[in-house]
């Protein structure tokens, strides 16, 4: 019978009971759960992850009808990665759970889309002209220029093609590189952890042009760039099962359980071990419900917060009451013993009429016959051994990145391979060439009336050391 038919007999409908009458038998068509299976069914099922802005690399599997992905289930055949860690499984997140529902979404973006003023600008000087000097046209004129710039942010795009938009790269690429050079192309090439094909692509063309190649952390800026710049290699992260290994975590600048969904049970789980747990967060963010204790500093404190951790951990543990430990681990693992160079600005306000101003690291390159380096010694930078009261260039710095046996940090003289202690303050040390002066530093609080260094220079003390070879100041710091 019709479904329409079946309807009309809407009050007919019951034609039976069971169960002593708690149930009816009906004549109800049931074809509409037709519509739920046919949404759930499959021709096969392949295994991906969701490779676009997420670096989360969970597995997936996949359910494929016509071609079509219909929905997807979190895989759960991870291996186990070490008998007295949690497993890593299942690994997903709401995001990724709905991932399919982007692929076919309206709102996807499907076509190359450029900024109408510039499109119009473009259009107009390409009818008669070749693809550089169209550019070049229009980034020369001063007019041109801030008719498109000046509409950034407002939305306005308008579609064009992909033989247009790649013609509009390749010319603004030609035309920078002819007028500036091919180092004034700087690109980002997404991303080595999650598409080694889209990576390679955008890198090597980077490479082959003498481009620059930003980093990921240099273009979304979401992890710690003084680490890569000081060592030389991506931060030595470990992965999020390790968390699994703390007694201590503090949770700042993430909020794990919305941002690294997949791996937030390490969070929770090692607070069963006994784990203490913080967040720093402004707002009580779904991370703050996993933790001990929730610090909530205010909106854009937070690095006068980690200024302040450094000051107390700095006074406790070196100043006054040196711990073995906390010396043995900056002496090693941090940039600490490393000497900075110190310039003379007679334009501070201070006492003397005159002040230092500490600007960057002393390198190889910096001392007298590079200081036997012969490699990269723009990139090596210098301490002084305490056991020989030398200049030494200790290995592990990114000039040793290309020279095998000498990456790592261990506290060992680039080229002589002997062990050395390096030194982390100059001061008490009983050489007469030796200075102590006081140094400026930026000064960014309430008072902004005058320049961003401070006109009474705050009290802490540097000493440099003018070395012969070539008249460098060379400072290290004291806590007073
Ligand atoms: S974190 Fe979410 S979006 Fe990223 S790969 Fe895992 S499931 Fe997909």
């Amino acid at each position: 019978m019709s479904n329409f038919l079946d309807r009309l007999q809407f009050l007919k409908k019951k034609t039976g009971e069971f169960s002593d009458g708690h149930g009816d038998t009906t004549n109800e068509s049931r074809e509409w759960e037709n519509s739920y299976r046919q949404r759930r069914q499959h021709d096969k099922i392949v295994r991906s992850t969701h490779g676009v802005n997420c670096t989360g690399s969970c597995s997936w599997k996949i359910y494929v009808k016509n071609g079509l992905v219909t929905w997807e289930t979190q895989q759960t055949d991870y291996p186990r990665t070490r008998p007295d860690l949690p497993n890593h499984e299942p690994r997903g997140c709401p995001r990724g759970a709905s991932y399919s529902w982007y692929l076919y979404s309206a709102n996807r973006l499907k076509y190359p889309k450029v900024r109408k003023p510039l499109l119009k600008l473009w259009r107009a000087a390409r009818a008669t002209q070749d693809p550089v000097d169209a550019w070049g046209s229009i980034v020369e004129d001063e007019a041109k220029t801030k008719s498109y710039k000046s509409k950034r942010g407002l939305g306005g795009f308008v579609r064009s093609s992909w033989e247009e938009v790649n013609e509009i790269i390749a010319a603004a690429n030609v035309y920078t590189t002819k007028t500036y050079g091919p180092d004034r192309v700087i690109g980002f090439s997404p991303i080595p952890a999650m598409s080694m094909v889209s990576y390679a692509a955008g890198a090597r063309y980077l490479s082959l042009i003498g481009g620059v190649c930003l980093s990921f952390y240099d273009w979304y800026c979401d992890l710690p760039p003084a680490s890569p710049m000081v060592w030389g290699e991506q931060t030595d992260v470990p992965e999020s099962a390790d968390w699994y290994n703390s007694n201590y975590i503090i949770a700042w600048g993430s909020n794990i359980p919305q941002t690294r969904t997949p791996d937030a049970h390490f969070f929770t789980e090692v607070r069963y071990k006994g784990a203490k747990t913080v967040s720093i967060t402004p707002d009580y963010a779904e991370v703050s419900k996993l933790t001990d204790e929730w610090l909530n500093p205010k909106q854009g404190t937070d690095a006068a917060l980690g200024m302040a951790f450094g000051h107390v951990i700095l006074k406790e543990f070196h100043l006054e009451n040196p711990s073995e430990y906390f010396t043995n681990y900056v002496r090693q693992y941090t940039d600490f013993p490393m000497l900075v160079i110190l310039d003379k600005h007679d334009d501070l306000a201070v006492a003397d009429g005159s002040a230092f101003v500490s600007t960057r690291f002393l390198r190889a390159s910096d001392l007298a016959g590079d200081l036997g380096q012969e490699n990269n010694p723009d990139w090596k930078t210098i301490a002084t051994d305490e056991n020989t009261n030398e200049l030494v260039s200790p290995t592990g710095s990114i000039g040793y990145r290309h020279e095998k046996g000498k990456w790592n940090i261990d506290q060992r003289e680039g080229k002589s391979g002997t062990e050395t202690k390096l030194q982390l303050s100059l001061i008490g040390d009983n050489d007469n060439a030796t200075q102590i002066t006081p140094v400026a530093f930026p000064h960014f609080a309430a008072d902004t009336s005058n320049s961003a260094w401070v006109k009474v220079v705050i009290k802490k003390q540097f000493k440099f050391v003018t070395y012969p070879v070539k008249p460098l100041l060379v400072p290290t710091v004291k806590n007073t």
